[in-house]
C-alpha cells in the first residue's frame, strides 16, 4: 500500500523527468530552427516621452516550431542558456539586427532615424567575443556603432565582473551605446554602476505595471530615475500600456519609453512602416 506521501515524490520525479524530456525535444527543435533560419527578429519602438518621436527598436526574437506553435523567448532564451544554443542563436541576432538596420538605411536612402537594440544573455557573454562580433556585424553593415543599443541584465555581472567590464569597454569603444536591462530586478550591490561604462537604465516592467495604483511602485521608479540623473544615465520605462503611465513618466523626468501604448514588437516590415508613417 502506498502513502500518500511517496505517492506525491512519485509524481514530482515523473514531473521532473517530464520536464528534462520536454526541454530537450524542444531544445532538438531549436537547434534545427537556428540551422534552417527559421528564427525571427521583431522589433518594438522604443519613443523619447518628452517629443514622442521613436528613437530605436528593440529587437526581440520569435520561433515558431514546425508545427507552427510559437514559443515564447522566456520559455525558449533558458533553454538556449542551458544547452549553448545562446552562442549561434545570439550570433544570429546581432547579425541579422545588423543587416535589417542597413536595409532600412538603405529604403530611407541615409541614416533612417532610429537605433537598435539588441539584446545580449549573460552566457553569451560569458562564451562568445561579442565586442569582434559586433566589431564585424558593423563593418559588414556599413553601420556606425552609435547605431546599436546593448542590452544586458545584472546578471551577466555575477560571475566574472571584470571580464564583463572589459566587454563593456570595448562595447564603448565602437561607439555603441550600454543599457541595463530589467533594471532593479537584481541582487548585485550598486556599486557597479559608478565603475561601468552603461549610459542607460532600463526600468523594470514590474515596476511599471500597476504604478500608478501603488504609492511603493512609483516611490521605487522616482529612486530609479533620481539615481540615474545622478549618475548621468538616460532611463528607459519598459510595459507602458496606458497613455495616463507614459505622461505621469514623462512628467516624472524618465527619458524613453517602451510598451504596448506605441506599438506591440512588430515583424520586420510592419516595423519599418510604422516608422516611416510616424516620422
Ligand atoms: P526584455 O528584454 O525585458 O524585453 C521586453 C519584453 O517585454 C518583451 O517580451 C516585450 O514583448 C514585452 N513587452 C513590451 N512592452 C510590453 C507591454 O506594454 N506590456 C507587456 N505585458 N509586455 C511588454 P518578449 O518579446 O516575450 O521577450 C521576453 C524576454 O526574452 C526579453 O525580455 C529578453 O530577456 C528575452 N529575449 C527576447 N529576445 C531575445 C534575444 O534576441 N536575445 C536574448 N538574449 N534575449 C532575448
Ligand atoms: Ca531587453
Ligand atoms: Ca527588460
Ligand atoms: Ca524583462
Amino acid at each position: 500500500r502506498r502513502s500518500k506521501v511517496s505517492g506525491k515524490a512519485e509524481s514530482y520525479q515523473m514531473q521532473a523527468f517530464d520536464i528534462a524530456r520536454e526541454q530537450f525535444s524542444m531544445e532538438t527543435a531549436l537547434r534545427r530552427a537556428i540551422e534552417n533560419g527559421d528564427m525571427r527578429l521583431t522589433y518594438q519602438p522604443i519613443c523619447d516621452l518628452s517629443t514622442g518621436r521613436i528613437v530605436a527598436f528593440e529587437s526581440l526574437a520569435r520561433w515558431t516550431d514546425e508545427d507552427g506553435r510559437p514559443h515564447s523567448p522566456d520559455t525558449f532564451i533558458p533553454v538556449a542558456e542551458e544547452s549553448g544554443l545562446i552562442v549561434p542563436l545570439g550570433r544570429w541576432a546581432i547579425d541579422e539586427a545588423a543587416r535589417t538596420l542597413a536595409a532600412w538605411d538603405a529604403r530611407a536612402g541615409g541614416d533612417c532615424g532610429v537605433k537598435f537594440a539588441v539584446n545580449l544573455s549573460a552566457i553569451q557573454l560569458q562564451r562568445d567575443a561579442i565586442p569582434q562580433l559586433v566589431e564585424h556585424a558593423l563593418a559588414t553593415n556599413g553601420l556606425a556603432g552609435a547605431r546599436l543599443s546593448l542590452e544586458l541584465t545584472e546578471s551577466a555581472l555575477v560571475t566574472d565582473p571584470d571580464r564583463i567590464a572589459g566587454i563593456m569597454h570595448a562595447l564603448k569603444a565602437l561607439g555603441t551605446t550600454i543599457a541595463m536591462d530589467d533594471f532593479g530586478t537584481g541582487y548585485s550591490n550598486l556599486a557597479y554602476l559608478q565603475k561601468l561604462p552603461i549610459d542607460v537604465l532600463k526600468i523594470d516592467r514590474s515596476f511599471i505595471t500597476g504604478m500608478l495604483a501603488d504609492r511603493d511602485k512609483v516611490a521605487i521608479v522616482r529612486a530609479i530615475l533620481s539615481l540615474s540623473q545622478a549618475l548621468g544615465m538616460m532611463t528607459t520605462a519598459e510595459g507602458i500600456e496606458t497613455r495616463e503611465l507614459s505622461q505621469t513618466l514623462a512628467a516624472l523626468g524618465c527619458t524613453y519609453g517602451q510598451g504596448y501604448v506605441y506599438a506591440r514588437p512588430l515583424e520586420a516590415e510592419a516595423a519599418y512602416s510604422f516608422l516611416s508613417a510616424s516620422h
